[in-house]
């Protein structure tokens, strides 16, 4: 893009980008940004003060490029490669000896330090992680537009699951204080954008000219036929092609005559939606970029690589006629096969998504650190960084402190210690446990605890985790969307594929804003990449491609699609931008099979459930070892990881 475009999208205009590159404080400039400053480019490598001690500490207000933010996975790259050791030196003893050293802060680590202190109230137990904040996914962002708080989910959006919560993971939310069902029911202001509705953006790129169309379908539901019809006909697109929308949205035909429901739906689970729209519906090719992206929130690919059934289960068009019979089937993936069995409504969002029960796990386990007590009052409360690792404190959180290496002290078979090597501030550092927790992430740990048999290496190598971005933009105002009468737009060809207002929620001292000139936050989705190819290698392409996109362009794009898509609203990127933050995660959700292209494993042959297997003292957490990309697959995860720990001689 040209400099005149660059300056009339605002590019050249003083955000906060100006201040904190890449999610990193840069500059001498400021007094209070070192205090920010992570492990690679810690200023202070000559005094032994961790940033997350000094005065000031705040990870939640940075903006920019967060999530996996630079600092955080540079030494386990290097470790992937082969090249960590050959420079890393000899490591320091710490001296430091615990009950229980978790590796990971995340949703599972900080459960299973909860589950283990349950059972062993006076253990002592040392999380490690190598972000610069706690929370793993369920991270928090904060925004002070004019000088309002406005908080954000960073990655995990909700408590919403599938699947029914599990005994241990109920258990734990019910000991939080935390019944999501009243909570939705006292706080969601539902309210707020009474009249305006969800529209779909087609981009002159994709579909020939740039057009906003309101009054769409919703993404889980049908209009009745008349809007329906009216939506269609104004879609950008040629007279056959809207024709072929309009046939598959209302679609009433049986393509497979004959067949039972079972055998229709195992049909279905082996060809991909898109097969199903070209081969079966037999539509007009141009009409696939209308609907290729409508799995990505879900699954982090498009319809190429979801397979047709999955994508009944969550309403996609088409399968009208084919009169299936409610209910999962065993081809179905995790996701689906959840929705397709009813269940009771449990799920709440909170402004700053499950980042709350992160918040709410580390007040149970260090009181001092966070002031409160409730779900309500969780979502102001400040957090003293400092109070998150001191010695006079049974829990220590570490954070930037990336683990390298966890080994038995001696064989396996009769080791009373394990010994944590961790890289902070520069420096390798060594604590040991009678026990550890891998609450990270499973591809990372072959790398960690080579001593694992090679079956099981093998295993934790298998799923591919997904990348995927959540961006929130702070906006001046959101009198752009009251004008155009839309909450939720859909933009199928564009960047991020979502630009949605953020939902309202009113709990405790923190309010949503209600009228069109309070500032707000816009929230982005962009799942990269590359359809076509089996589902691992779609999230490695994509994977790369987040790690190789600087905040430059992501902000580039964000602006041109804002002003493009809210333009006709009255909205310009240049005046009523205030912040962004781009939370990347090229390791995101946990991987779940799809039998599109993984095999049926017989029950206890899956790689996620030979990985998970404990090995000595070490036992296997996080939710790759569910192979579901939920909060309570994670605290599941801690839970079994622990009673396994507990039920062996490894806490001798
Ligand atoms: C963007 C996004 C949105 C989501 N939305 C939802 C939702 O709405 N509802 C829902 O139920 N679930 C959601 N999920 C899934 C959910 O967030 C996860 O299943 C859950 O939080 C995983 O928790 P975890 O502790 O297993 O892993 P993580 O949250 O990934 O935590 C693991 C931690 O270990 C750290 N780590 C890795 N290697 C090392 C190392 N060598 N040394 C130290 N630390 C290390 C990681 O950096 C990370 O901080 C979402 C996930 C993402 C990415």
């Amino acid at each position: 893009m040209s400099r005149n475009r660059d300056r009339e999208l605002g590019m050249f205009r003083k955000i906060t980008r100006r201040d904190f590159l890449n999610g990193v404080v840069i500059g001498a400039g400021a007094a209070a940004a070192e205090s920010f400053l992570p492990s690679l480019v810690w200023a202070d490598a000559a005094n032994d003060v961790a940033p997350q001690n000094k005065p000031g500490y705040y990870p939640p207000a940075l903006t920019g490029l967060r999530g996996s933010h630079v600092g955080s996975f540079e030494a386990a790259h290097n470790l992937r490669d082969g090249n960590f050791w050959k420079t890393a030196g000899k490591p320091e003893d710490t001296g430091e000896k615990y009950k229980l050293v978790i590796v990971g802060g995340g949703i599972s680590g900080l459960a299973a330090a909860y589950f283990w202190r349950k059972q062993k109230p006076d253990a002592r137990i040392l999380i490690l992680d190598n972000h610069d904040d706690f929370g793993g996914h369920a991270k928090r962002n904060e925004f002070s537009p004019r000088s309002r708080l406005l908080l954000a989910n960073g990655g995990t959006w909700a408590i919403e699951s599938p699947t029914p919560y599990s005994k241990a993971a109920r258990g734990l939310m019910d000991d939080l204080g935390i019944h999501p069902a009243e909570l939705a029911e006292k706080c969601y202001a539902r309210d707020t954008y009474k009249g305006l509705g969800q529209g779909v953006f087609f981009d002159k790129e994709t579909f020939g000219s740039d057009r906003l169309v309101t009054g769409a379908p919703g993404e889980f539901g049908n209009l009745a036929p008349e809007r329906l019809a009216k939506f269609v006909e104004s879609i950008p697109l040629p007279e056959e092609v809207r024709r072929d929308i309009l046939r598959l949205e209302a679609s009433d035909q049986d393509f497979f005559p004959g067949l039972s429901s079972d055998e229709k739906k195992d049909r279905l689970s082996r060809i991909s939606y898109k097969k199903f729209l070209l081969d079966i519906v037999k539509v007009d090719p141009r009409v696939v970029p209308l609907y290729q992206k409508r799995t990505h929130g879900l699954f982090g690919v498009g319809i190429d690589a979801v397979n047709a059934l999955d994508c009944w289960v969550i309403f996609l068009p088409g399968f009208g006629g084919l009169k299936l019979e409610p209910g999962p089937h065993p081809r179905m993936g995790y996701t689906a096969r959840g929705y397709a069995a009813p269940k009771e409504p449990y799920s709440f969002h909170f402004p700053d998504g499950n980042a709350s029960i992160a918040r709410m796990l580390v007040r149970k386990l260090i009181p001092a650190s966070t002031p409160g007590s409730t779900p309500e009052d969780i979502v102001t409360a400040k957090v003293d960084y400092a109070r998150l690792d001191r010695s006079d404190s049974p829990v220590r959180i570490r954070l930037s402190s990336i683990v390298v290496s966890a080994h038995h002290s001696g064989d396996v078979s009769n080791a009373k210690e394990v010994v944590v090597t961790y890289l902070r501030n520069g420096k390798l550092l060594t604590a040991r446990a009678n026990s550890v927790v891998m609450a990270c992430w499973n591809m990372m740990i072959p790398y960690l605890c080579p001593e694992f048999p090679e079956k099981q290496k093998e295993a934790l190598h298998y799923g591919v985790k997904i990348p995927l971005v959540y961006t929130a933009v702070a906006i001046s105002n959101w009198k752009s969307f009251q004008a155009l009468g839309v909450n939720r737009i859909s933009t199928p060809g564009m960047y991020h594929h979502e630009v949605n207002l953020d939902l309202p929620v009113n709990i405790g001292e923190y309010h949503s804003p209600k009228t069109p000139d309070e500032p707000i936050l816009v929230r982005m989705e962009r799942m990269p990449c590359l359809p076509g190819l089996p589902e691992r290698d779609q999230h490695r392409a994509g994977r790369g491609d987040l790690l190789s996109t600087s905040f430059e362009i992501f902000e580039r794009s964000i602006r041109d699609q804002l002003g493009r898509v809210l333009g006709p609203g009255g909205f310009d990127p240049a005046r009523d931008i205030d912040t962004i933050t781009v939370n990347r995660w090229p390791h995101g959700y946990a991987y779940e099979y799809n039998y599109l292209f993984d095999p049926e494993w017989p029950v206890g042959q899956s790689p996620c459930e030979i990985a998970r297997k404990p090995f000595g003292r070490i036992a296997i957490a996080n939710s790759d070892a569910s192979a579901a990309a939920y909060t309570d697959t994670a605290i599941d995860q801690a839970h079994r990881a622990i009673s396994e720990l507990l039920a062996s001689a490894a806490t001798s």
